[in-house]
């Protein structure tokens, strides 16, 4: 059989030049991680040739004894892990997890009240592009002003006066953790459901180093490529047989066609790896990393929203700095430090540009980094941010970051 590099030189020539960007720059874009090479040969298996419509032992296609499996195992394991009773792994991504659980639960032109996406919700929350906002009618709640936190009383107060149908609870760019239980209380007190979407820090709820939105959410969505460290995807957990029966028929026949078996495979061997005491130290290396960012920048002078992190990320706040979110970017960028720019709650910019920087710490705890790198690390940023920073200094901070990604090499089984 012929390569990928004799079959199609253009995309294999590609996909070396990323496996390099990724091997000599710094992941640190707060969603992104470092899927396993074990990950990744079931996901690049012959899975991907299978049609299964249905669900495990109720297929639409014959031939489906193997995948049945497998896809009984990534229920199995994903319901052991967060502790729901049921679970849904087909959805292709987070967003259509979200769209499915709504599909499920929600009317066209009911209510939702979700976290605004300016103060770090998701799009898939209400944002009015998104079919969130264009086939739900949106209400955004927000965080406090002074202290970045999400404003409970006005999530009481705007859902006693609009009457949500579904709250969600959860976030893209937060450094601190929800009160679930409150969320609960506000739901049952309008009659809404709650849908939490842990996206973000479901690694961190699997490692026991976050409390868990399981026991408090009517329904609960995630990825499994984020802190979770799996393939691209998301699934849908439910200890509800109702709702679970209600969102099986919304992914299938509702959404989708075929399962992507292949993807789902992977998602089981992260499940799998989600249980263990190696992901457990590694989600701690996470937490422990972000927090030694936060202190460091604010040592140096350089907001940070809420004061600190909880969680696997830490918002730079740029509004008081001549630094804008883009510039501070592209700065990190030209040392070998990968993040986004992002707006931050009350953010005089605009989105394009913003006044934050998300920086994520889950990907350098895959690849191994531990608290001497990640003091490290948070120097070269610290001092890549500073104002009247130099080219010269700039180039130093590059090969800082350049012995720091020697130090722990990514794929050493893959080849050059
Ligand atoms: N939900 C949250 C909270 C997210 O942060 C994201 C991704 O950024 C998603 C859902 C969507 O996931 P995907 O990109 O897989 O559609």
């Amino acid at each position: 059989d012929r390569s990928l590099a004799e079959v199609d030189p253009e995309v294999h020539a590609q996909v070396t030049r990323e496996l390099d960007r990724q091997r000599r720059t710094l992941e640190m874009i707060a969603s992104e991680n470092v899927a396993p090479a074990a990950v990744m040969a079931a996901q690049g298996s012959v899975l991907t040739n299978k049609y299964a419509e249905g669900y495990p032992g109720r297929r639409y296609y014959g031939g489906c004894e193997h995948v049945d499996v497998v896809e009984q195992l990534a229920i199995d394991r994903v319901t052991d892990l967060f502790g729901a009773a049921h679970a849904n792994v087909q959805p292709h991504s987070g967003a259509q997890a979200n769209a499915a659980v709504m599909a499920a639960l929600l009317r066209p032109g009911d209510t939702i009240l979700g976290l605004a996406l300016a103060h770090g919700g998701h799009l898939t929350h209400g944002m009015h592009l998104n079919f969130s906002g264009r086939l739900y009618d949106a209400v955004a709640y927000h965080v406090r002003p002074d202290d970045h936190r999400v404003d409970m009383d006005e999530v009481a107060r705007l859902a006693r006066e609009h009457r949500p149908a579904m709250i969600v609870a959860g976030w893209s760019a937060y450094p601190r953790q929800l009160d679930f239980a409150a969320f609960r209380a506000i739901a049952d007190e309008v009659g809404a459901h709650l849908l939490v979407d842990m996206a973000h820090f479901a690694g961190l709820v699997a490692a026991g180093l976050h409390p868990s939105p399981v026991p408090h959410a009517h329904v609960v969505t995630s990825t499994t490529h984020k802190t979770l460290g799996g393939p691209r995807g998301g699934f849908v957990l439910t200890s509800d047989p109702a709702i679970a029966k209600k969102v099986n028929s919304a992914v299938f026949p509702g959404q989708q066609g075929g399962p992507l078996e292949h993807v789902i495979a992977a998602k089981a061997v992260a499940f799998g790896l989600a249980g263990t005491p190696a992901f457990r130290e590694r989600q701690q290396r996470t937490l422990d990393g972000a927090r030694l960012l936060a202190v460091r920048l604010i040592a140096d002078g350089v907001g940070v929203v809420s004061g600190g992190t909880d969680v696997h990320l830490v918002l730079v706040d740029l509004r008081d700095s001549d630094l804008d979110g883009r510039q501070a970017e592209d700065r990190l960028h030209r040392v070998g430090v990968t993040v986004n720019r992002n707006a931050v709650p009350f953010d005089p910019r605009p989105p394009m540009v913003s006044s934050g920087v998300r920086i994520g710490t889950a990907a350098l705890a895959t690849r191994g980094f531990g608290a001497d790198d990640f003091a490290e690390v948070a120097d070269v940023i610290a001092r890549a941010l500073r104002p009247a920073v130099t080219e010269d200094e700039l180039d130093l901070l590059a090969d800082r970051v350049a012995v720091l990604a020697d130090r722990h090499p990514l794929y050493p089984e893959l080849p050059v």
